[in-house]
């Protein structure tokens, strides 16, 4: 049986764009990655730099291309944005991007395309529910990578915490991402014991001050490695790569994509970040997990900033 081929396109041949390009090339999860920017050498140079090392990786193309190529894609992601300059105030820049996301997807949309759109650029929720509105698709095909990093981040920090491997740690950041999001404390658990049990045998710490250092050292991360060298991109060039092969390969993994909630979690009508089953559709699921009263209130109030945020955006 032939095997089918997967594309993806990727506009945006930035720091983000070109890091997430270089994970996926390791992967052999696709056969045809496109690379889109308005910066036209730009997109050569990246390119000729990440073909010239096709002799250690999985077999695949990777080209400049433009936005007809979206028409038969798995799958689209969209990290091209504008950075804040100097004297430029942050609601200024949300209208750059706002702008640029809004033209992006009136190309993408007169294609006719059946792909799964992953929004990246920031502020990734807004942006996310823009995109959503601007291509009238359903919302499961519409998703932000929301907070599948601070996720990573979470449990990361957790786990050199504990002396427990990453990937037996699982924890959950959900609502923006940014300075309003939300750990669910109540969903942690190492490898099957939720984290309040394992806390109470160990008692290596004090859990509370320990949980609330934790998250404040996730919700700070960017802003201190963006002070220390510019900006981030190897560990969202990650987290993508994750998102795309649980697309790609219709794993019906679980992540904390950003997506248009209608009810869910007692939110309506806005974008923010849940636990979703993901499959080769895009969301097949939102998880409604039982949170605590406290972790509930506190998603609803990262849902009022996220609404404050879209109201002040001019379409
Ligand atoms: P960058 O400045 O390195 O690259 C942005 C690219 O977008 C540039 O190459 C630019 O030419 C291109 N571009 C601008 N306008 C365009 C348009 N209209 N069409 C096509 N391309 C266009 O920025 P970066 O470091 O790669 O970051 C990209 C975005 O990703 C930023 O908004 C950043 O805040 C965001 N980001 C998000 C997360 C997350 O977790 N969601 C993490 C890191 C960065």
């Amino acid at each position: 049986m032939q095997k089918q081929e997967r594309k993806v396109v990727v506009i945006g041949a930035g720091s983000v764009g070109t890091t997430y390009i270089y994970a996926l090339m390791h992967t052999g999860l696709v056969q045809e990655i496109v690379l889109i920017d308005i910066d036209e050498k730009k997109v050569m140079g990246e390119i000729m730099d990440l073909e010239q090392g096709m002799a250690f990786v999985p077999p695949v193309e990777v080209r400049p291309g433009d936005y007809s190529d979206c028409a038969d894609a798995n799958l689209i992601v969209v990290t091209a944005g504008a950075k804040q300059k100097p004297g430029q105030s942050r609601p200024e820049l949300i209208q750059c991007n706002a702008d640029i996301v809004k033209s992006i997807c009136d190309k993408i949309k007169s294609c006719d395309s059946q792909a799964v759109l992953i929004m990246v650029t920031n502020p990734v929720d807004t942006l996310t529910h823009l995109a959503l509105n601007q291509l009238g698709w359903p919302r499961k095909r519409v998703i932000g990578s929301g907070t599948v990093l601070d996720t990573a981040r979470l449990r990361y920090m957790l786990s050199r915490h504990c002396g427990i491997d990453t990937r037996n740690v699982h924890a959950y950041i959900l609502g923006e991402h940014g300075d309003s999001e939300v750990a669910a404390w109540s969903m942690a658990h190492l490898a099957g014991i939720s984290l309040k049990h394992y806390c109470a045998i160990c008692q290596g710490c004090d859990s509370r001050a320990e949980h609330e250092d934790i998250m404040r050292r996730v919700r700070d991360s960017a802003y201190h490695i963006i002070d220390y060298k510019g900006s981030t991109f190897y560990a969202i060039g990650l987290s993508l790569t994750r998102i795309s092969a649980a697309i790609l390969r219709n794993e019906h993994s679980i992540l904390t994509v950003s997506l248009l909630l209608q009810g869910e979690y007692d939110i309506h009508d806005i974008c923010l970040s849940v636990p979703c089953i993901i499959g080769n559709t895009g969301v097949e699921r939102i998880v409604t997990a039982g949170l605590s009263e406290d972790e509930q209130a506190a998603l609803k109030a990262s849902a009022k900033t996220l609404r404050e945020v879209m109201s002040n955006i001019k379409f």
